[in-house]
């Protein structure tokens, strides 16, 4: 038997009076998503709690069967370092850093203008060069998103820093990190004075003189957020006995392949947007399934339409999500058992422009199964499934049919 899950990142919504009170999913042409909900069974998924961070990393964690309560560290800081191949030793704190914009004490922008990945390369080795020393690291990475590494137990992941895309226009002195208990304190005034001080140094290096000679936004400053520690999980081929694989532009998501042995195939064409190779992703999963049982295929462009609110980019994710790759995977699957699964991360509704806590619509179908009476893929029919209301952390039981 293979398994497929195919995760539309922040696919589900909620009701749009624009739509005449339907969602995106309710609206968008996707017959093979409903096919999966007609010929299997439907529920909904409670991927998100209250008490922890709305974020994909606990939502996806959760779905893979692992409980981010027992296992989530603070950030998303460790989950991308691995990504980018950097160790983490027990003690070690790794943060995301972005290269933001900073104007007149305000955040202007989180992604310091979707600075390219050369000239922030640039950027983040000289900062290395003026701020590094052996316990502290800058890792650089893709655009806007580094890595900082903390590697000394002096450090304490007890830190609240706030994520820069919240705080875009607001002032920067009242959203600096913030120790959650006294053993976070000294972490806490370092990150605020790497932050601040690297403004001096960034602000006249010669490419951002150059940026703003161009008039385009300069990456001047450096924003820490996303703390944690190296997380500490079963592999899930000892967990599940499966031998399994990941597809995803995300580094994010890549990192908790990293992390639970799951191979990470890469895309050259997957962009985390709508742009993104639909037809190379269903063609390398496909491709993953000859020699492994299951296959965990991430879309981000759903949840990205989500962010920006608009509602005709959303719908068109989800339609090439359904056409341009679950399409090719169930045309290339006609004859083998298999066992496929369509669901979101989590909800990120264009009224809200965020993540939220509404369950999240999930369609099983199996070869060797029967169905439930659902027969179209969207949240309100996924309600009526058999499965009902089911916590996240159940998803792959009920995928494997245990
Ligand atoms: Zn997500």
């Amino acid at each position: 038997m293979k398994y497929i899950v195919v995760l539309g990142d922040g696919m589900s919504d909620r009701p749009l009076k624009e739509l005449g009170g339907k969602t995106p999913l309710e609206v968008a042409k996707k017959p093979n998503m409903d096919f999966i909900a007609r010929n299997g069974r439907c529920g909904l998924l409670k991927t998100l709690s209250g008490d922890m961070p709305l974020g994909s990393d606990i939502a996806n964690l959760t779905i893979l069967g692992y409980n981010p309560k027992r296992y989530y560290t603070g950030g998303r800081g460790p989950l991308e370092a691995a990504s980018m191949g950097i160790k983490l030793d027990k003690e070690d704190i790794a943060l995301r850093c972005n290269l933001i914009t900073e104007k007149n004490g305000t955040l202007e922008d989180y992604s310091g203008g979707h600075i390219s990945t050369e000239e922030a390369k640039e950027l983040i080795n000289f900062v290395e060069e003026k701020f590094g020393t052996q316990d502290i690291e800058f890792h650089p990475g893709v655009s806007y998103r580094h890595i900082l590494v903390l590697r000394s137990d002096r450090y304490s992941a007890d830190i609240q820093c706030m994520p820069p895309h919240d705080i875009v226009g607001k002032k920067i002195v009242d959203n600096l990190v913030k120790p959650s208990s006294e053993s976070g304190r000294d972490t806490a005034d370092l990150l605020n004075r790497l932050s601040l001080e690297s403004k001096d140094i960034l602000e006249s290096h010669p490419i951002n003189l150059n940026r703003k000679k161009n008039g385009r936004l300069t990456a001047n400053m450096l924003w820490f957020w996303g703390a944690g520690k190296r997380l500490e999980l079963s592999k899930f081929k000892e967990k599940f006995r499966l031998n399994g694989a990941l597809i995803s532009a995300v580094d994010l998501l890549k990192g908790i392949a990293v992390y639970l042995g799951l191979d990470v195939i890469d895309v050259p064409g997957a962009t985390g947007y709508l742009d993104t190779d639909y037809e190379e992703k269903a063609d390398k999963a496909i491709e993953a399934l000859k020699k492994r049982d299951f296959v965990y295929i991430h879309v981000e462009a759903p949840d990205e339409a989500g962010h920006e609110g608009n509602i005709d980019k959303k719908i068109k994710a989800i339609e090439d999500l359904d056409k341009r790759l679950i399409g090719r995977i169930l045309n290339s699957l006609k004859s083998g058992e298999f066992t496929i699964a369509v669901l979101p991360d989590h909800a990120t509704p264009i009224e809200v422009c965020t993540h939220t806590l509404d369950p999240v619509p999930f369609a099983i179908y199996s070869t060797e199964r029967g169905g439930d009476s659902v027969k179209s893929y969207s949240e309100k029919s996924a309600g009526k499934g058999s499965y009902g209301i089911k916590e996240g952390i159940e998803f792959m039981n009920l995928l494997l049919g245990r």
